[in-house]
């Protein structure tokens, strides 16, 4: 399997080339040259493997020059029931006649993006030790990406995480989650500012390519080629989990921001997964929803994102999506990069003409909105009919499951958060405090390590001079 940019460089790459890369050279993202086909065959031998077994069937489609032992290796260090709770890694859980919910957050740390990043985490480590080099991964977070790629990279060797925080903007929770790590390679950086602050110096420490390389920086954002194929297999897995053979089709519905998890999704179909509707939810932050109904892509402003209380959808734009479109216009690259090289940033916007917009239509996506009210209502019912408490990101995409539920088509809702992480919109709805899992019970009480520094390029700069020659690894 070979690597292209959605915006015309026609580079073939190979997985390892490109595990460790954010943007492909010119702009655009790495796709693979195609989608592996999942026959009916496959599909059968396929629905009874246990989780890691699976998902090392999938990653070989996508990943041909890691030996399969190495990666074999991979694959059963990441799926644990140490690590994600249960030998199910993913559980299927059935509501009622017509909608499960795949558990997606029972990893470190609490969110579906544990399920990917444990896996980069793992592979990182193996393709640095194979390369003799070493990465300083430098990010922005505002909660939970940050805590996700910090418990995947904590005590790896040859990588140190730099994350940056707005100082006491996060929920409790998420603070206590990262600054409580005692690893010698995280260093938590509470900025003073707001999160576009942190993202602005990240931002600049990468333009600047002399110091990118100099001080040997990378990223783990949301754009990262290899978090897909993860995400890939849990649409298989709870598939398999909701259906008695492989004529039954199901939809999934989606709480979705940056569009990497529903991403995951389409490429699952387009391998030949027999998926009915995509089913796409946003919360007030309606970008993409916005899209689906009129063809038209518009980016918010800073002003125009709502800070909302499912705040991992809080996006302006969907990083993902140049993905999905490049796909869905037929691969033409000249198309995509005068879309979202040129019109995108000239305007904030672009439209699909109406032959695109009715080609677009065939790719299974449906799309609806969930606001706060439609939150805690969700989240009430949730609790009334059947004794469980849902968080409020995983409540956004099950109302809007429910709005396009189809008669005879089980839809899946994703689970992509627990309710521990947000108490206070869960008191809110039922009155009562979520669960705490037990291994963080304590969490609250642990000694906390990072340092404040004032939004400033250089102090943030200065730093990593001084510690990324530690050689704590
Ligand atoms: C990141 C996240 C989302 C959104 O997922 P995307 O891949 O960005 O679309 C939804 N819910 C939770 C809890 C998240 O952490």
């Amino acid at each position: 399997m070979r690597y292209i940019s959605t915006r015309g460089d026609q580079t073939e790459r190979t997985f390892s080339e490109i595990l460790l890369e954010g943007l492909a050279p010119d702009g655009g993202l790495y796709v693979p040259t195609h989608y592996p086909r999942v026959d009916g065959g496959t599909l059968a031998k396929w629905r009874t493997l246990p989780y890691p077994e699976l998902a090392l069937e999938i990653l070989c489609l996508y990943v041909d020059d890691i030996p399969r032992d190495d990666l074999r290796t991979i694959v059963y260090r990441t799926y644990t029931s140490d690590i994600f709770g249960s030998p199910e890694i993913a559980p299927l859980q059935r509501l009622d006649a017509s909608v499960s919910l795949l558990k997606l957050s029972n990893g470190p740390t609490l969110a579906f993006k544990d399920i990917a990043m444990q896996l980069l985490g793992n592979l990182f480590e193996y393709e640095l030790e194979r390369r003799g080099e070493v990465l300083n991964i430098l990010g922005a977070t505002s909660g939970d990406t940050g805590s996700a790629a910090e418990y995947a990279m904590r005590g790896k060797k040859g990588i140190r995480v730099f994350m940056l925080s707005p100082h006491g903007r996060m929920s409790v929770f998420q603070q206590a989650q990262m600054f409580s790590l005692q690893d010698r390679n995280i260093h938590n950086i509470a900025i003073e500012g707001v999160f576009d602050d942190c993202q602005d110096i990240v931002k600049a420490m990468s333009k600047d390519l002399e110091t990118k390389r100099r001080l040997r920086i990378g990223t783990v954002n949301s754009i990262n080629w290899a978090r897909l194929p993860a995400q890939v297999v849990y649409y298989f897995w709870g598939y398999f989990q909701a259906t008695h053979d492989n004529q039954e089709r199901v939809s999934f519905a989606v709480p979705s921001g940056n569009f990497g998890n529903i991403c995951a999704a389409h490429i699952a179909r387009m391998m030949g997964l027999p998926v009915e509707h995509l089913v796409l939810a946003t919360n007030e932050n309606d970008v993409l929803h916005d899209f689906f109904c009129s063809g038209e892509y518009r980016v918010r402003k800073s002003h125009e994102t709502f800070e909302t209380s499912s705040p991992s959808m809080d996006i302006s734009k969907a990083s993902n999506f140049e993905r999905f479109l490049f796909d869905a216009l037929d691969r033409d690259a000249m198309r995509t990069h005068l879309l979202f090289a040129d019109e995108l940033t000239k305007a904030g916007r672009f439209c699909v003409t109406p032959k695109e917009y009715a080609h677009i239509a065939t790719f299974g996506f449906v799309s609806g909105k969930s606001t706060h009210a439609d939150r805690l209502a969700t989240i009430h019912d949730t609790w009334m009919q059947y004794s469980l408490i849902i968080d409020p990101h995983t409540a956004d995409g099950l109302k809007v499951g429910r709005e396009k539920v189809l008669p005879g088509v089980r839809t899946i809702a994703l689970e992509t958060a627990l309710p521990a992480k947000f108490p206070d919109t869960i008191r809110e709805a039922i009155n009562r405090d979520p669960d705490r899992p037990t291994s963080l019970a304590g969490l609250d009480y642990l000694p906390m390590r990072s340092v404040f520094m004032p939004a400033r390029v250089d102090n943030v700069k200065n730093y990593l001079v001084s510690h990324c020659n530690d050689r704590a690894l």
